[in-house]
């Protein structure tokens, strides 16, 4: 074998992970034999399987009954009932949360911190390495990696590190690597790594442990450590069939697939995709859609799961005259468009079940501060011809960024009241200014939270709209007006927008 792919804990367990598919299909497109490895999801059927002191009531019930509710999260049925859903999704993560207490842990199950260590403190990630006992998943992997080295010394070892949640525990499994005497390469990547590596007055970085760190795509690397002198070809289909498609905690197969890195408005000011200057590099349209027909016919997927920042209007225009074969859902910006109910029923017929967008505000002044190139007007229009075409809507709006104001967070209120019955799930966010945004040169900046490794800077706001103000705001009337209350209430807890298709009915 020689590569191993491996996504650490923790990172939820809905889907597997697209950028390790990728991988995994390039290097096979090359001849290259290759092992993927989704530690994330397995570390959590461990720690499900694992037998648990009896504590509280709550907890015993959980554990009694968590592979009864892991079977129900894994059929549809449960989405015809939220209040059944949302106690079966609480019940598995009380017994997750349970086990990493006793570590001194905190896990749900979209999240991982480890009560003493943090990921974004470059000395932690060090003894992270240096003490990998004490990560919760340590018997897990350690018995896994021990086996599959014993079985065949790959190498190289990529990490595909996208989450902070799986960081520690990355640099656990790398320590112990080290500590029995792997001499494979090894590789990090992923959305995290970029990041990191993308950030002004980077620390260094496994230092001892990793052999390269990637930035963006990690296919020409991998190929070139694997002993593949050919360029990477963007048209290898992703091989998913090293996952366990059917072990994943969703009601069906949901298969993730990137049509392009980056974005093609990269526009918005508070976006870190902007902030870090990743290019646009999208497949092309004909390859894309293939791909897609050629996944749903291989896997037979319930759902697709389009994880491009934005898809593009050309992109979407495609997928009607040319449906991959299976439902689907992804970001879009608000375009003409989606302003017209016509196109929005032909994606509804091509399989979209659910588009989310960035609405960010209701406020025309903010949304042109933001450079988002959309109104609140044509916003509303979108939502509504969305609607009307029988596709769900997910609506994501960002408080606290520098041009808002309490006045301007009462005005996207109003808009998102007057738009309510449009508007299937909501997301509500707090401005994070990255380390790296151009508004930072301009305004009071500080720490964030401790770290050299923080990917957001804080900032003293112009308008005295700060982070606490914000919340206050959110707390005491947005998340209370009667008609956004209902919404919220609807957000699938822990999988959010990635079981949010399965609650939208036609
Ligand atoms: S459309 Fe989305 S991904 Fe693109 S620049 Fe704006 S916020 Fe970033």
């Amino acid at each position: 074998m020689p590569v191993l792919l491996i996504h650490p804990p923790a990172a939820k367990p809905c889907e597997p992970p697209p950028g390790l598919a990728r991988l995994a299909g390039a290097l096979a497109g090359a001849g290259i034999t290759c092992r993927v490895w989704d530690a994330g999801l397995e570390g959590l059927l461990y720690l499900l399987r694992l037998p648990l002191p009896a504590q509280d009531t709550w907890t015993r019930r959980a554990v009694k009954n968590r592979q009864t509710n892991l079977a129900a999260l894994r059929s549809p049925a449960i989405f015809d009932n939220s209040d059944r859903y949302s106690r079966t999704v609480k019940d598995i993560s009380r017994v997750l949360a349970s086990h990493a207490a006793l570590h001194g842990a905190e896990l749900t199950l979209a999240d991982y911190s480890d009560n003493g260590l943090s990921p974004v403190c470059s000395r932690d990630l060090e003894r992270a390495a240096e003490q990998p006992e004490s990560n919760l998943f340590y018997h897990y992997f350690s018995l896994r990696l021990r086996e599959m080295l014993a079985r065949n010394m790959p190498r190289v070892i990529g990490f595909s590190i996208n989450f902070l949640s799986q960081a520690l525990t990355a640099w656990a499994m790398m320590g112990f690597l080290r500590r029995e005497g792997c001499r494979s390469a090894i590789v990090l990547g992923g959305g995290l790594i970029t990041s990191w590596l993308r950030r002004p007055g980077l620390p260094q970085l496994a230092d001892g442990l990793a052999d390269h760190l990637a930035a963006g795509p990690g296919e020409a690397l991998l190929l070139r450590l694997a002993g593949c002198s050919e360029a990477c070809a963007d048209a290898c289909l992703p091989d998913y069939s090293g996952f366990p498609l059917d072990e994943y905690f969703s009601p069906g197969r949901i298969l993730p697939f990137s049509a392009a890195a980056g974005c093609y408005w990269a526009a918005c000011s508070f976006c870190p995709e902007q902030a870090e200057g990743n290019p646009y590099r999208p497949l092309p349209i004909a390859a894309a859609g293939a791909q897609l027909r050629e996944l749903v016919r291989l896997h037979k997927p319930r759902l697709l799961h389009l994880v491009d920042n934005a898809l593009s209007p050309a992109f979407l225009k495609s997928m009607i005259e040319n449906p991959p074969g299976a439902a689907w859902y992804g970001f879009a910006r608000v375009t003409p468009e989606l302003q017209d109910e016509g196109f929005c029923r032909q994606l509804r017929e091509s399989g979209c079940v659910m588009l989310q967008l960035g609405l960010e505000s209701g406020d025309d002044g903010v949304l042109a501060q933001l450079g988002k190139g959309i109104t609140a007007a044509q916003s509303a229009r979108a939502l509504s011809a969305l609607h009307r075409a029988g596709i769900g809507t997910y609506g994501y709006l960002l408080f606290g960024t520098p041009s808002e104001t309490g006045e301007s967070a009462r005005r996207t209120l109003d808009f998102t009241a007057a738009n309510s019955r449009y508007i299937d799930f909501l997301n509500l966010a707090v401005f994070n200014m990255p380390v790296n945004a151009a508004d930072a040169a301009s305004l009071a900046t500080g720490a964030f939270y401790d770290g050299d490794l923080a990917l957001y800077t804080g900032f003293e706001h112009p308008h005295g709209w700060g982070r606490s103000q914000v919340r206050r705001f959110l707390d005491r009337e947005f998340k209370r007006h009667p008609a956004i209350a209902p919404i919220l209430r609807r957000d699938p807890p822990f999988f959010t927008s990635n079981h949010a298709p399965f609650f939208i009915r036609p």
